[in-house]
C-alpha cells in the first residue's frame, strides 16, 4: 500500500516523492532549491518565510 512516499509540499501544494522535511512539513526537492537560491530581495522571499514561519508555529503549539 505505502510503496511511494508521497508528500504534499507546503509550498507549491504539489505531490512529490523527494524532498526535505521541515518539522512535520515537507519541501519538495524544486522548491527547497528554489529558496536556497531566492535573494532575500527576491518578491518571493516572504512568500517562503511566511510558510516556514507557520511550520514553527504550528511545532510550537503541538
Ligand atoms: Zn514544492
Amino acid at each position: 500500500m505505502q510503496e511511494e512516499h508521497k508528500h504534499t509540499c507546503i509550498v507549491c501544494g504539489l505531490e512529490k516523492t523527494e524532498g526535505i522535511h521541515i518539522v512535520t512539513q515537507f519541501i519538495c526537492d524544486s522548491c527547497e532549491r528554489e529558496m536556497v537560491r531566492t535573494d532575500v530581495k527576491d518578491e518571493k522571499y516572504p512568500f517562503y518565510i511566511h510558510q516556514l514561519k507557520q511550520l514553527w508555529i504550528q511545532d510550537n503549539i503541538s
